[in-house]
């Protein structure tokens, strides 16, 4: 079927893309969608592809100054919406949000809100946004996200068209990376095990020398961390964590060319500051992923480890470090394994609980020295 680029960017989901697409052709546009799938799906990707689909004049060209918008996150009439509470949406945020409703769109045709975590209304809030979800303005569209279904209170679910998103299969999304950068499998392989499986988190890891060159100085200190002294893990960590911290300056330079993209589409006189906006939450949330991309690609190879150590084997996510990993599964025990494991989901922890990244990793390499050496 024919439809605007802005789909493609929805990778490994044709399907959701067909039906999203041809509703916004038809004019058969649900008034409330309930779009559910794992992490990494596409599910805001999706949505924002929709509102571009409804806005753009060529069914969602993706290049024009109003898909520009959209995709950037500073369309005025597309709303992406997050918990304002610690643990979910408050009231006192939903009744703005309907005030808002009601308001006339500013540029487009329709209005377009995005809530992210909908599976995070609580009864009151919830009960709040029933009626405006039920029946909103008729140039309104409401996109509710949510990782599962049954995590959705039945009061929402039930007031919006369902929209599953499938996780993508290892081999297809393998074969998207390789088509899309040129990689070799076992380079995409890696990509997606350094990226927890997200997709386009894989692409930008592929596309950055950077981001691989710390996956690199990773392996290479796992590889002789059972030899290595107190001081040399020190001295190491803090070296792998400076080459997780490099790719922020691959993304300033990035941002200085989108900034010039940005005056050139929309003129000298518009404002750059939602986009510089976002190009900061963005730095913010690269320097948070360069430290989990160096959990993810520990988890990664500690569990190829254990993969090498059972008997009926299975394929490795990183091929370049299967030597050592081969070694390790000689001598390790499943318990060890789990044990090595353990401490990568501590740091995890550890971080999301504001320790610094240099301590919690420290503590987890020493960990997983201990197991290396003593693998029973
Ligand atoms: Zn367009």
């Amino acid at each position: 079927m024919e439809r605007g680029c802005v789909w493609d960017d929805l990778l490994g989901q044709s399907r959701v893309a067909d039906f999203l697409s041809k509703a916004a052709k038809d004019g058969t546009i649900a008034h409330a969608y309930l779009f559910v799938g794992p992490t990494g799906a596409g599910k805001k990707t999706a949505a924002r592809s929709l509102a571009c689909a409804l806005f753009c004049d060529d069914d969602g060209c993706g290049t024009c100054p109003t898909c520009y918008r959209i995709r950037n996150g500073f369309h005025p009439d597309v709303r992406v919406i997050e918990p304002e509470g610690a643990a979910s949406y408050v009231v006192s945020q939903v009744r703005e949000i309907i005030h808002d409703v009601h308001l006339k769109p500013v540029q487009a045709s329709h209005k377009v809100y995005i809530f992210d975590e909908a599976d995070r209304f609580n009864a009151e809030s919830a009960n709040a946004f029933l009626k405006t979800l039920e029946e909103p303005p008729g140039d309104v569209v409401i996109v509710l996200l949510a990782r599962s279904f049954d995590a959705v209170l039945p009061t929402i679910a039930s007031r919006c068209q369902v929209v599953r998103f499938r996780a993508v299969p290892e081999r297809s999304a393998i074969g998207v990376l390789v088509q899309h950068t040129g990689a070799t499998e076992a380079d995409a392989r890696a990509a997606l095990a350094a990226s927890d499986g997200v997709i386009p988190r894989a692409l930008d890891f592929l596309r950055s020398p950077t981001r691989r060159d710390a996956r690199a100085k990773l392996l290479a200190l796992l590889k002789r961390l059972p030899l290595m002294d107190g001081h040399d893990v020190l001295t190491e960590t803090r070296e792998v964590l400076g080459a997780a911290k490099a790719p922020v300056d691959e993304l300033k330079a990035l941002h200085a060319d989108e900034l010039a993209e940005h005056r050139e589409l929309l003129g000298k006189g518009a404002s750059t500051k939602p986009l510089e906006e976002r190009q900061k939450r963005e730095l913010t949330a690269r320097e948070r992923e360069g430290v989990t991309e160096l959990l993810s690609v520990t988890e990664s190879w500690l569990r190829d480890c254990l993969v090498l150590s059972q008997t009926s084997g299975g394929p490795v996510m990183n091929q370049d470090a299967a030597d050592a990993a081969e070694e390790v599964a000689t001598v390790i025990t499943p318990r060890a394994a789990v044990a090595a494991l353990d401490a990568v989901a501590r740091a995890r922890r550890r971080i999301s609980y504001n320790v610094s990244p240099q301590l919690a990793v420290e503590a987890m390499l020493f960990d997983i020295q201990e197991v290396l050496r003593c693998p029973r």
